[in-house]
């Protein structure tokens, strides 16, 4: 079974950063902290570091821009 590791996105909090998570399905992520409830962000570990490369926070940290179709043709900027 996958480890993911989460960070909380906001300091300090009371939690341990960063922490793991069993996933049984890959994308099966998680946007809030199950102890304390606030949000938390996915980040590079040693079982999911290539999967990771494309996330769009990774992109955003280097300075690319990712571009989702919308249904209307065009394209808008996530
Ligand atoms: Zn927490």
């Amino acid at each position: 079974m996958p480890i993911y590791e989460y960070r909380h996105k906001q300091k300090p909090n009371k939690c341990k950063d960063p922490f793991e998570v069993f996933a049984a399905i890959k994308d099966d992520t998680i946007a809030d902290c199950p102890l304390c409830g606030q949000p938390v962000e996915r980040i590079l570990s040693t079982f999911t570091g290539k999967a990771n490369i494309f996330a769009d926070s990774n992109l955003k940290e280097k300075g690319f821009t990712k571009l989702v179709k919308n249904g209307s043709g065009g394209y808008r900027k996530v």
